[in-house]
């Protein structure tokens, strides 16, 4: 078991649903960011490898797993 963290995001506006596999590093991260949300620094800061729209919809704790897909975006 390698103990990696799935994360999902569903566009708020189309639906799409996409599936991020972190990184051991970037799992061992997020287990710190269930903990201590945003006193650990921002997000974006946090994971800047995983998809801004995933972050938002996957990641953040705040944003009530609001997110827009690049495809709605553009
Ligand atoms: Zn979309």
């Amino acid at each position: 078991m390698s103990g990696c963290v799935e994360i999902v995001a569903r566009c708020s506006c189309c639906g799409k649903k996409e599936t991020y596999s972190m990184s051991e590093a970037e799992s061992r991260v997020y287990l710190e960011y269930l903990k201590y949300g945003r006193e650990l620094g921002y997000i974006q800061d946090l994971f800047p490898d995983v998809p801004a729209w995933i972050r938002s919809g996957g990641i953040d704790q705040y944003s009530n797993g609001f997110c827009i897909c690049p495809d709605c975006c553009g």
